[in-house]
């Protein structure tokens, strides 16, 4: 019998391989932007339309190709960056397989453009299936530029293939995202048909998420840091109250690489043991950094799937260092929509010991005496001239502070006891959201967030510009961690801070330790609190001292006031009242929002039809 294995022509070679590395538009990108990152480029632009399926080009400012370079890289195995088999033991670049862009341009239209910084003269060379269209010499910049048109143009089955623009379109910000996210230092573009979707300066690791993601991120990141022989671990995770319901945000990176790893993000489930809803999702933006004889990224076609050397030890110095972040901080699901706040300790039982309960004997006590004040159901109105439709609430309000025993104690801490004073008249809660309480001409209907953002606005904007806070010692001193730039922050405001109670022990280049606190702010709270004011004034960036001042207020009112959701009692819901009235603009929040809202009493006759 004839023999009848022949070897491919290394155009169908290419075309073969390109399957493996080329899936879609997306593919191309992640292969463009790590060329230009192994280049050493500090600047890189995407630009793409009809989400890369007409065009994807790449330019950057890296080191560039010489004439024969510019020829040689299109050739399959071709690679300036490993030269023998133990170098792949030893990868400090994101290629080394040599294949990429004899696979692109095995399925695609390319022009490619380099210069050399020393060269006076670049390479421009078009190349369409794997054929030479031609090669000529140009006067161009320093660096490399990619175009790769029509894609999969010979392949009409992997064309057909793809997805909708919208799908494609966001598998390459999917990548566009993890190369940016692991190359902070790094300068990014991305265009999309001519609109710029996004631009990342170069930044260091926080910001450059905060560029990312763009709006609250920065409030919702615990940092992470751990250093071992083996691993060192630095980055973000998300307070476990942020958790999603999809795994949109979750990354890491080993030595730079974004890898997906079933198995670590294990590890992190792990360490968020108890703190999340079902199903909802952390935020982690992961770096790990490993010595590289110790992985093998040659495993999978596309470099995303790692072996390491001892994934047992990774996984338990990530699951510890992740649960000692979160418990630092001091993270617990404070909005968390579905507890039962009832069966919570409150704030301020959390810290104390148990105590010894101890019997009173009321002497004066006679059982044969009827007693009013513990019938509940017996509404007898406090003053006469009070509205009748009052006892209308009656039964509710007993429901309700029957119902809510424990978490009294929560909002009642709210106030210090000589702050609460009797009001002439009823308030009632309604929703957890409004305080309700009549008036002369009617009634009045307050919101109650609003309405305590404005008493502590004012206060908070008193202490700080009389500097007459007092302050409560912490037992052990708080650190929390901060960016360089918070840092810079936190020191430029650290004297008004400090008027507001707040007392740093020090303040490093990377984190603060803090020993008091506001009276108001709880030890559990302290780095939301802190992190917020420093990310609302890092947004506003105040032109004076005064607004700083008022931007300050205007945070911790913010993050300390009650929320919508939170049950009052009947003395906070007073005390919220007078407090509103006593206060100098009591008609708007500090964020010029209504506070309250009066209903005469024509009004609810019109209603009525009276
Ligand atoms: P790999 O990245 O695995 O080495 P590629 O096919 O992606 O393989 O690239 C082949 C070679 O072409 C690279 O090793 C590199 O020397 C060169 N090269 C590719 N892109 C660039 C670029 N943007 N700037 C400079 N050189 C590049
Ligand atoms: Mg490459």
């Amino acid at each position: 019998m004839s023999s009848i294995i022949q070897l491919l022509p290394d155009h169908v070679a290419n075309q073969i391989a390109a399957g493996e590395v080329v899936q879609r538009p997306a593919s191309v990108v992640k292969e463009l932007l790590e060329n230009a990152i192994d280049a050493g480029a500090s600047d890189i632009k995407l630009i793409c339309k009809e989400a890369g399926k007409v065009l994807i080009q790449v330019i950057d400012n890296g080191k560039g190709m010489s004439v024969t370079d510019a020829r040689l890289c299109f050739e399959r195995h071709a690679t300036s960056k490993i030269r023998q088999a133990e170098d792949l033991f030893d990868l400090h670049t994101k290629g080394f397989r040599g294949e990429a862009l004899a696979s692109i341009a095995a399925i695609a239209h390319v022009e490619m453009k380099t210069k050399q910084d020393q060269d006076e003269l670049g390479t421009h060379i078009i190349i369409e299936g794997s054929k030479f269209i031609s090669q000529d010499v140009a006067v161009l910049p320093k660096g490399t530029s990619f175009l790769v048109k029509n894609l999969f143009y010979n392949i009409p089955a992997r064309r057909n293939f793809l997805k909708s623009d919208i799908v494609e379109l966001r598998h390459i910000i999917d990548e566009f995202h993890r190369v940016a996210l692991a190359h902070h230092n790094i300068h990014f573009t991305l265009y999309h048909n001519g609109s710029e979707l996004f631009n990342l300066p170069q930044s260091n690791a926080r910001q450059r998420i905060v560029n990312v993601f763009a709006g609250k991120t920065n409030e919702k990141l615990v940092p992470i840091k751990e250093s071992t022989d083996i691993l060192t671990i630095s980055g973000f995770i998300g307070k476990p109250e942020f958790a999603k319901r999809n795994r949109g945000e979750q990354f890491f990176f080993v030595n730079d690489r974004f890898i997906k790893s079933g198995y670590l993000h294990h590890a992190i489930l792990a360490a968020y043991d108890g703190l999340l809803r079902d199903g909802a999702q952390p935020s982690y933006f992961l770096y790990l950094t490993v010595p590289p004889h110790t992985i093998d990224i040659n495993i999978h076609p596309t470099k995303t799937e790692i072996k390491f050397d001892d994934e047992h030890a990774l996984y338990a110095i990530l699951r510890s260092a992740a649960k000692h972040s979160l418990g630092q901080f001091n993270v617990s699901p404070i909005l968390d929509f579905e507890r039962d706040f009832n069966l919570d300790t409150p704030y301020n039982y959390q810290n104390k010991g148990a105590e010894t309960p101890t019997i009173q004997v009321d002497s004066n006590f006679n059982p044969f005496q009827e007693d009013k004040k513990h019938n509940q159901f017996s509404y007898k109105p406090k003053s006469e001239n009070q509205p009748h439709w009052e006892s209308l609430y009656v039964g509710l309000n007993a429901d309700v502070s029957d119902v809510h025993f424990e978490s009294e104690a929560v909002t009642s801490s709210l106030f210090s006891e000589n702050e609460v004073e009797k009001a002439p008249t009823s308030t009632y809660q309604i929703h957890k959201k409004y305080i309700v309480s009549p008036i002369k001409s009617g009634m009045m209907i307050i919101n109650q967030q609003r309405a305590h953002q404005r008493i502590l606005y004012e206060k908070f904007l008193k202490n700080i510009t009389l500097e007459q806070a007092s302050s409560q010692q912490l037992l052990f001193p708080l650190t929390l961690y901060f960016s360089a730039n918070e840092i810079k922050l936190i020191k430029e405001i650290k004297q008004s801070l400090e008027n507001t109670g707040f007392v740093f022990e020090e303040i490093n280049k990377d984190s603060v330790v803090i020993s008091g606190l506001p009276v108001k702010v709880f030890e559990s709270e302290v780095s939301i609190v802190l992190e917020q004011l420093v990310s609302d004034l890092q947004d506003e960036i105040p032109d004076s001292n005064f607004s700083q001042m008022d931007s300050m207020a205007k945070s911790l009112a913010k993050s300390l006031a009650v929320k919508t959701g939170t049950y009052l009692t009947e003395e906070a819901q007073e005390n919220i009242v007078n407090k509103l009235f006593a206060c100098k603009e009591a008609t708007i929040s500090p964020f010029n929002k209504t506070t309250f809202i009066t209903l005469s009493v024509e009004d609810l006759d019109k209603k009525f039809n009276v």
